[in-house]
């Protein structure tokens, strides 16, 4: 048998139709397209940190409940009584978990569109029945549709992205806290840009026990290291805890944890650095012509080019080394739509004047 026709066998239909996550080449680019930090630490905090790695015993397995990072993090963010925490190797892991404990035919899950694409793409993997909800022409939750679909369709989980990525914004807290009450699932509000918002939900955990709240530490500053959070209820996070495999955060991982927490406040100053930058190119997108521009809670901002066109707009940007996220023909609404992630100064303006010359 051809080595085609043996995989077309043995491989679910839902992977071999599915295309691989694609990240392009960044390599020399001036890279605006991911939402990392773009801060390197300062030589002497680099030089504590491996000094500080010193200990890594990399002979053992790692501490299968990383217990060093748990107090640290459970202060450091404070989390309510009552409630436990989860880590995943990425948020894109412990999404990846939920769902795959609510694998089950009769569920749905549901997310508003455009979001985060991992909650569409994870459901289709695991041949998970999906429902995207749109938003609002201005990007708010269309609450009565929601509310609707959700008696309809009973959905096990509905993901929420606080601020939403990829338009930036908040969704309105009561629609939250309204879809909280009218379900009878899950809700999982993800944090991940909540440096930027400087905003959280995380008091619906002590109101209630159907919601579950993520945090990443990569959008903050270590996309690199790969750790996610996810809090809630005990008994939730119990059945969660069977499906993540116990050495998922390796060693390395939890002592840089460990270290950075300890040093947040560089982390938190170079956010502070970036919302300040944010205002500085939304202002500067503002002032050009052709340019429509969103407002952001986030590390990037949402821009619609529709006379000169993303694909133009993005291809004359790549031309002079500046790599920026293209979302047109990702969603409908997105049409023309590109995604710039606040650089550095430098890099922003370099952004800005290309970008200036492309829309004469
Ligand atoms: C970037 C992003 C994540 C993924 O974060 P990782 O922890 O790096 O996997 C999760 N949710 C949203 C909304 C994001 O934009």
């Amino acid at each position: 048998m051809m080595i085609e026709d043996r995989i077309k066998q043995l491989i679910k239909p839902a992977i071999l139709d599915a295309q691989a996550y694609h990240v392009p080449d960044s390599n020399d680019l001036i890279k605006l397209d991911a939402m990392e930090n773009p801060y390197l630490w300062p030589e002497e905090i680099k030089k504590a940190w491996s000094d500080y790695m010193q200990q890594a015993e990399l002979n053992r397995y790692p501490d299968a409940s990383a217990s060093v990072l748990r107090e640290k993090l459970s202060s450091a963010l404070n989390i309510p009584d009552n409630t436990t925490m989860m880590f995943g190797n990425g948020s894109d892991e412990l999404i990846q978990i939920i769902m795959m404990a609510l694998n089950k035919s009769s569920n749905v899950i549901m997310a508003p569109e455009p979001s985060f694409v991992m909650y569409r793409l994870l459901s289709s993997l695991l041949e998970l029945d999906y429902i995207g909800m749109p938003l609002n022409d201005d990007f708010s939750l269309n609450l009565s549709a929601m509310l609707k679909s959700i008696e309809e369709n009973q959905p096990a989980v509905i993901f929420l992205a606080w601020p939403n990525n990829p338009t930036g914004n908040l969704f309105d807290q009561s629609d939250i806290e309204t879809i909280i009450k009218a379900t009878s699932g899950l809700v999982v509000i993800d944090e991940a840009y909540h440096v930027f918002a400087q905003k959280s939900m995380m008091s619906c955990l002590e109101k209630y026990k159907n919601v579950l709240l993520m945090r990443t530490l990569s959008k903050l500053g270590l996309a690199g290291l790969r750790l996610g959070i996810l809090v809630g209820a005990s008994e939730w996070i119990s059945e969660f805890e069977k499906l993540r495999l116990p050495y998922n955060i390796g060693t390395l991982n939890q002592l840089s944890a460990n270290f950075i927490i300890d040093n947040i406040s560089l982390l938190e100053q170079q956010a502070g650095q970036i919302r300040n930058d944010r205002s500085v190119v939304f202002n500067a997108l503002s002032d050009i012509k052709g340019v429509e521009v969103w407002p952001s809670e986030a590390n990037f901002i949402l821009f619609k080019v529709t006379e000169k066109g993303a694909e133009h707009v993005h291809a004359e940007l790549l031309k002079h080394k500046i790599l920026i996220k293209k979302l047109h023909g990702a969603h409908p609404s997105l049409e023309n739509c590109l995604r710039v992630t606040i650089g550095t100064k430098e890099e922003n303006s370099a952004f800005l004047s290309e970008l200036n010359k492309i829309m004469k």
